[in-house]
């Protein structure tokens, strides 16, 4: 069936990276006979350059009528002045907002052969880490409501979660489990606050509906301490926003390596947004020297949790492994000394594997 796919490349380094992306599904679509229909849109920098906005209501209107959002990242030194309605970054909230997104994943994905870029020891990392962290994207503390007293002597932030904010990303990350290992982990901090002894209740309700899940349950500060103590431990780990914002930054750090981590924001239907974790990194834009590999796993990602296409996004993910074991390594990524090579080059290395 076809697909239609909204390719939003933004600044910096984005174009560069999500050409390679971009090339990727087209290998994909012509090796496992689908149809992807790309629509490029504009966002950020580019959009303000364009049109004065970060984000036109149009192209969002075009984002929510695509199957799916790629992007690369927005923002820049150029637009670094302009008042916060008008900055680039503003184009990624009305987006997530725009397309009901509330649910982060967040893969911190090692491979034993990068294991010098991590900060932890290699007893530690074994074979190499894999966790996804499933965030909560549109609740919790950060949206709750604000307040500073008239003196300014206190100030408050409300944490308020429903059980259908719980319920439907307890489901996310369960349906995630099950493409993988089958293990959830919820992070909460029951001990002490009443959200937290709810989300435990809800998930372990929802746990009910997924008997071949393994769940359990830990505190936020014991996981902040597991996670640089036995990774390995870790699959699936779903937690409120700010838990989740925290966890998430603290798996990526472990990985040590920031042009490597892809990341997918989902809503209720199928229609996801996926971007790299990085940055437009505009000290490296237009040079053919980003590591595009983030955007090319975050394009698997679109395959898998979209699409349902889970043989294909291994074909991506598995290629991107054997390169990256086979020694090829971008800028980023390499020893000093070490040879390394391109954005287009590495793109064509793991399309050359994907056949
Ligand atoms: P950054 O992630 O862009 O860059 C941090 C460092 O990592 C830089 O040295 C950069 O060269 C390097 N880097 C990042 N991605 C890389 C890749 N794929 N390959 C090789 N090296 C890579 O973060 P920053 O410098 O703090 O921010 C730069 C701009 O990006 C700012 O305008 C910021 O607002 C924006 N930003 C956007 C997003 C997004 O679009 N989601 C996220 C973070 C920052």
């Amino acid at each position: 069936m076809k697909k239609h796919i909204a390719v939003i490349s933004g600044d910096g380094i984005g174009p560069d990276i999500v050409s390679e992306a971009v090339k990727t599904l087209e290998r994909i679509s012509s090796l496992y006979g689908h149809e992807f229909e790309f629509e490029y849109l504009l966002a950020g920098g580019a959009s303000i350059d364009e049109y004065g906005v970060p984000l036109t209501q149009e192209t969002l209107e075009r984002a929510k009528s695509a199957d799916s959002v790629l992007l690369g990242a927005v923002g820049g030194p150029k637009w670094d002045g302009l008042e916060g309605r008008l900055r680039p970054e503003k184009a990624l909230l009305a987006l997530r907002s725009g397309l009901g997104l509330f649910c982060n994943l967040r893969p911190a994905l090692m491979y034993k052969a990068l294991e010098d870029a991590s900060p932890l020891k290699s007893s530690i990392i074994g074979e190499g880490i894999d966790i996804m962290i499933v965030r909560e994207l549109t609740g919790g503390i950060y949206f709750g409501e604000k307040t500073l007293s008239s003196d300014s002597s206190w100030a408050s932030d409300l944490m308020k979660y429903s059980v259908e904010e719980i319920e439907r990303i307890a489901r996310k990350a369960f349906d995630a489990a099950r493409k993988r290992k089958k293990r959830v982990t919820s992070v909460d901090k029951a001990n002490v606050l009443e959200t937290s002894r709810l989300w435990r209740k809800v998930v372990s309700r929802v746990a009910e509906d997924y008997p071949d899940v393994e769940l359990n349950h830990m505190y936020v500060d014991n996981a902040a301490m597991q996670l640089v103590r036995n990774p390995r431990q870790f699959d699936v780990i779903v937690t409120e926003n700010m838990f989740g914002d925290i966890l998430s930054d603290e798996a990526s750090m472990i990985t040590g390596s920031i042009g490597m981590l892809s990341s997918a924001s989902l809503g209720s239907g199928k229609c996801g947004m996926y971007e790299p974790i990085h940055g437009s990194a505009p000290d490296i834009a237009g040079k053919n020297i980003a590591n595009p590999i983030a955007t090319i796993l975050s394009a698997a990602s679109m395959l898998r949790y979209s699409f349902d296409m889970d043989v294909e996004a291994k074909a991506i993910e598995d290629a991107v492994e054997k390169v990256v074991n086979a020694g090829w390594r971008t800028f980023d990524i390499a020893k000093e000394g070490e040879k390394y090579i391109g954005t287009k080059e590495m793109g064509e290395k793991i399309r050359e594997v994907i056949e």
